[in-house]
């Protein structure tokens, strides 16, 4: 048993060329039959550090994993790559449970998918049972179950320290997301493994872009960022369960397929917004936070929160719903102080003035994140202990500038309502006398201050942003404690005097659309074509799309346009099973497409992941190459001279300049000669074939290329 195995493990079946993160040493300890504990970002690549060594190994591997609803998806992926796997729930008939363990006896079956409760169940001994057979591995799936302190306790999860009692020399690997220090600790212990090597992956994800908003006008700022990102998938959180509803009906009012989300939904209703989410027919899913646990779609482009998470933990959880096939995605925030005031009122917990403090400071970080001006991703990965140097790139704050702007005359106001009131009161009081609230928290005293309501003209949001710049430049001094009050330093109190003057940062409003160089490098109607073979397979299995083929890999063929079965295997996420299996379907219509286009295949251009070499390269867009064709064409270069200094073929040439026939730009006698085009169009007009080119190819043989046919036929379709 050497990881050579699992390397070709990984190749052959899963289709990829390495190891990520710490896969490759958790498999060792695994194969070696050690303990060992897990930890690696959602998307990560978790499974198949139980998957390939189940494979390896003689017996049964058993994974425990608290999603009944997942488990047919997690099922179904693996019988995807040829390996036979099942499970076991309580929602199956006695008599489907009785085959599963008639396959599990013969030693059909490699995995066997379990939720803990079936495990421990009493009435048919199932550890008995387990007893009688080879049981090589037990995989823990989301341990972080077990401990009270993480965000998803379940308390059957703590009984499964049967497991090394009852089964000392079985190795087990637990496995989570979740980084804390105290939930690690928790599940070493009761899993009895304390002696289990640890692995700790980074936890940055660094194909996600952070963007915070200030809330403002959110709808229609989020149609605006849902303008550029039509076709694509995502989530939309929203606090409330009215919420969801409204915005789900708003959006699917502006002709998004959008559906709702909640617990407070019909139990039938929710599963068919689920699966109409997973299988792509509806893009957007509405949700409040019940949505998304163990959601393993791997294409979702885009995750928006309409409200403020209450924590860190919560965001980053949700944010990482999105982007799990490493292509380029979007964490999307829309933040007020209003939402922080709000969430502190649910934050207090009754009678419980510890965990009270927990959850506030927890929030407190949370709007802090919000009001952040330095880097997100390093604020983010700090917070779960983790260095990260210098700026990402690849969050909002990297990516703007802000707006540097005389504010002394703002911090006068803002500095003497705090001198005025005695230099006790927090920023949510001075704002509101500031903006000349007539809340009656408002002293009547104060509503007689020259300064009451001075900033009617400034919003809240800018109030507490100036307020928050003015501390950091300590011009104000900010007490500790629960409720802070803001007292003016000697700095401060120059700006009164008229002394000195204040700098103050504004942002400025960001475009939220999706820019031209994020976008990827491959033919998009392709992609489409690919994605209705896609659905037509996934159909006819009963399994989601993505248990085919991730949108990654499809991303992948239409951007290096396999030609055959032996290039198609050189793309990530394509291994020998698949390949058999589901790879025919796709080159036919791959290379129809580029015959009909003129195009050939990019294999060589491969290096690497195609989302790397789409950023590294910013290939002009096609609009530039076509364009390019055209301005040598007219310096009186030939086709074949235009090729050559190109460097691209002489179809794909003819093929530029074909798309400059339809407004009249080139005439199809300047591509095509004129004995030519008659034979053409003959045959074009007997065979009365519309947009079909390998046709008429056929028919006429070789002395005609398919540039100058589709020149004919372009020039046709003009007369019409
Ligand atoms: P996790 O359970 O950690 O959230 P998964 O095991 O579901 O993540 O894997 C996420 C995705 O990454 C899957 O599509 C999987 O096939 C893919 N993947 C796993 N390992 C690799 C690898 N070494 N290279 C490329 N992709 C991988
Ligand atoms: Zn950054």
């Amino acid at each position: 048993m050497t990881i050579s195995q699992a390397q070709e493990i990984l190749k052959t079946r899963f289709g990829y060329n390495d190891f990520r993160m710490h896969q490759q040493p958790a498999i060792e300890a695994v194969l070696a039959r050690r303990d060992c504990l897990l930890l690696m970002p959602t998307g990560g690549g978790k499974s198949v550090c139980y998957q390939i060594p189940a494979m390896i190994f003689d017996g049964l591997t058993l994974v425990i994993s608290p999603l009944i609803a997942l488990m047919k998806d997690q099922v179904d992926a693996l019988r995807s790559y040829g390996i036979n796997a099942g499970y076991l729930n309580s929602m199956q008939t006695a008599a489907e449970q009785v085959e599963v363990f008639r396959a599990v006896r013969s030693g059909e079956l490699k995995l066997l998918y379990v939720a803990p409760e079936r495990l421990l169940q009493s009435g048919d001994r199932f550890l008995d049972f387990l007893s009688t057979i080879t049981v090589s591995l037990f995989a823990i799936d989301e341990a972080h179950c077990i401990s009270s302190w993480g965000h998803d306790f379940r308390p059957e999860y703590q009984r499964l320290s049967v497991l090394k009692r009852e089964f000392p020399g079985v190795p087990l690997i637990a496995l989570t997301a979740t980084a804390d220090d105290l939930v690690r600790e928790d599940i070493l212990r009761h899993l009895s493994i304390p002696d289990a090597d640890v692995f700790v992956s980074s936890f940055n994800r660094p194909n996600i872009k952070y963007t915070v908003e200030p809330k403002r006008d959110s709808f229609y700022r989020l149609l605006e960022f849902l303008q550029t990102r039509k076709d694509e998938s995502g989530i939309v959180y929203c606090l409330s369960r009215a919420s969801v509803e409204r915005v789900a009906e708003d959006l699917r009012a502006e002709g998004y397929a959008a559906l709702p989300y909640h617990a407070g939904l019909e139990r039938s209703v929710r599963e068919h917004n689920q699966n109409a989410f997973l299988n792509d027919e509806a893009k957007i899913v509405v949700a409040t936070i019940a949505f998304g646990m163990g959601i393993d779609k791997s294409n979702v482009r885009f995750v928006v929160h309409m409200d403020l998470p209450k924590n860190i933990e919560s965001y980053y959880q949700e944010t990482g719903r999105a982007g799990r096939d490493g292509l380029p995605s979007d964490a999307l925030l829309f933040y007020s102080i209003a939402d922080v005031l709000k969430l502190k009122g649910f934050a207090e917990v009754e009678g419980d003035a510890t965990q009270s403090e927990v959850m506030l400071r927890k929030l407190d970080q949370m709007a802090e994140f919000g009001e952040l001006r330095t880097c997100r991703r390093r604020y983010l990965l700090a917070y779960f202990s983790e260095a990260f140097e210098g700026d990402c790139g690849n969050c909002d704050n990297c990516n703007t500038e802000f707006e540097t702007f005389d504010g002394t005359i703002i911090a006068q106001k803002a500095l003497s309502a705090a001198v005025r009131t005695g230099q006790v009161f927090g920023t949510g009081y001075l704002v509101d006398l500031l903006r000349g609230s007539k809340s009656q928290k408002m002293r009547l005293e104060h509503m007689n201050l020259k300064t009451y309501g001075v900033g009617a003209d400034i919003s809240k949001d800018d109030w507490f942003s100036y307020f928050k710049d003015l501390t950091e430049q300590r011009f104000l001094l900010k007490s500790s404690g629960q409720y802070p009050t803001l007292s003016v330093t000697k700095a401060g109190m120059e700006v009164l005097a008229g002394s000195r003057k204040v700098d103050l940062h504004k942002l400025t409003q960001v475009d939220l659309r999706r820019t031209a160089g994020e976008a990827m490098d491959f033919e998009k109607d392709l992609f489409e074509e690919l994605r209705r073979v896609r659905m037509r397979l996934a159909d006819g299995e009963d399994v989601p799309p993505y248990v085919i083929f991730s949108d990654a890999t499809l991303i992948e063929m239409a951007a290096f346009l396999p030609q055959d079965m032996s290039e198609m295997q050189k793309l990530s996420g394509i291994g020998a099973f698949k390949l058999d299996k589901y790879c025919p379907a796709f080159l036919e219509v791959i290379k129809s497409y580029s015959e009909k286009n003129g195009l050939g295949s990019k294999i060589d251009e491969r290096r690497g992941p195609v989302r790397s070499a789409a950023k590294a390269k910013r290939k002009p867009t096609a609009g530039d190459t076509f364009s390019t064709t055209y301005n040598m064409f007219r310096e009186g270069k030939s086709i074949a001279e235009i090729a050559k200094v190109r460097g691209l073929a002489v179809s794909t040439i003819e093929n530029h300049l074909c798309r400059f026939i339809a407004d009249g730009r080139v005439r199809v006698d300047e591509i095509v000669e004129p004995a030519k085009i008659e034979a053409i169009r003959k045959a074009l007009i007997e065979l009365k074939v519309e947009n079909q080119i390998s046709p008429v190819k056929e028919y006429l043989g070789d002395d005609f290329s398919y540039g100058e046919i589709r020149a004919v036929m372009e020039d046709l379709i003009k007369e019409e």
